[in-house]
């Protein structure tokens, strides 16, 4: 392909804003909005990313289309049905984050049960002066629940196993690769399990997964740690959970309506907040941003992407 003309639909950090603009004919949507309207039919490649997605309607306004390239590995935000039915490809960033999310989900495990964000607001705010902090609860040795045992579930098994935990998973369908015990029913999953640890996709086969039954059996002792989508989990159901004592606590780094969080959950010391820092650290970003333009440039070059979607 001579030459094509990327459409970039948001603002990405500044490193990798300039390589775009450096090395391909690029098109910002947001300094160009009428282009789309106007010019769609000139797009050659989208570069988005998970939180910037692509809709249908922008699709729809981009006739000769010929790939996705997306940053990030969550897909809810991409009209895949209406890109795979039209054969444009689409290519996300797999695997070079799993470390990361990994980590962010068994730093919520530990800060949740172990109350050490609100330690710390107590060490701050001198209250350690008048009193010391309550007890908590432990983490080793627990019965973690793990609700999308994909690349990232597997690799936070791989850590709470050297934290001796008893595992089981819940996925569609069982995982031959694994010996982990599988749960098809999701209820029995979270009333057997200490933890609960979301790390299934987002959108529609997975939209309130977690209601209030499910909250309700993992119960006041159970802790709900979700590192996957806001929309898996009913948000009013969980904060009604936690506000009424049913649920232990809740560790989140990802939430219905980014970045608006709950008022409810801010004074909650069983609850940490996380502003969906899962993949956020320079070396998993830069890493991430490498696949993006590894995928651009091989599609480009050769018309394959290397993760495809
Ligand atoms: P993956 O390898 O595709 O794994 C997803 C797992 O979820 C699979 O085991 C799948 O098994 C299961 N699953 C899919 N639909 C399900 C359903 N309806 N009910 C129950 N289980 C279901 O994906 P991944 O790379 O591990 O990423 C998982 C998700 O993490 C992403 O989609 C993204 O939303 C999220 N994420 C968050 C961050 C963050 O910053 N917090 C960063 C990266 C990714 P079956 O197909 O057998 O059901």
């Amino acid at each position: 392909m001579t030459r094509p003309t990327v459409l970039q639909v948001g603002r990405f950090p500044p490193r990798f804003n300039e390589r775009l603009q450096r090395d391909y004919q690029l098109i910002r949507l947001w300094e160009q909005k009428e282009f789309l309207a106007e010019r769609g039919a000139e797009i050659d490649i989208v570069v988005t990313s998970a939180r910037y997605g692509c809709t249908a309607e922008q699709l729809a306004r981009m006739p000769n289309l010929k790939a996705i390239c997306s940053f990030g590995v969550g897909h809810d935000s991409i009209a895949v049905e209406e890109a795979k039915a039209r054969g444009i490809a689409i290519s996300t960033t797999p695997d070079v984050l799993n470390e990361c999310v990994a980590d962010t989900a068994i730093g919520l495990i530990i800060d949740t049960a172990r109350q050490f964000s609100a330690s710390d607001q107590h060490v701050r705010q001198g209250k350690w002066l008048k009193g010391q902090y309550p007890l908590t609860r432990k983490v080793s040795g627990k019965r973690l629940g793990i609700v999308g045992f994909g690349r990232i579930g597997k690799e936070i098994a791989k850590r709470a196993a050297g934290f001796d935990m008893d595992i089981r998973y819940h996925n569609r369908r069982p995982d031959p690769s694994t010996e982990y015990g599988y749960e098809a029913d999701l209820k029995a999953l979270a009333s057997w399990a200490d933890f609960l640890v979301l790390a299934c996709p987002g959108g529609a086969s997975t939209h309130h997964l977690i209601d209030a039954e499910v909250l309700a059996a993992l119960g006041a002792d159970g802790i709900l740690v979700n590192i996957s989508r806001g929309s898996v989990v009913d948000e009013q159901a969980l904060v009604t959970a936690l506000q009424a004592g049913t649920l232990g606590g809740a560790g989140l780094d990802v939430f219905e309506d980014e970045p608006r969080v709950p008022e409810a959950l801010f004074a909650m010391p069983n609850v940490v907040l996380l502003p969906h820092v899962g993949s956020a650290t320079e070396e998993t970003r830069l890493a991430m941003e490498n696949l993006v333009f590894d995928n651009l440039d091989a599609f480009i070059e050769r018309g394959e992407l290397i993760t495809p979607l």
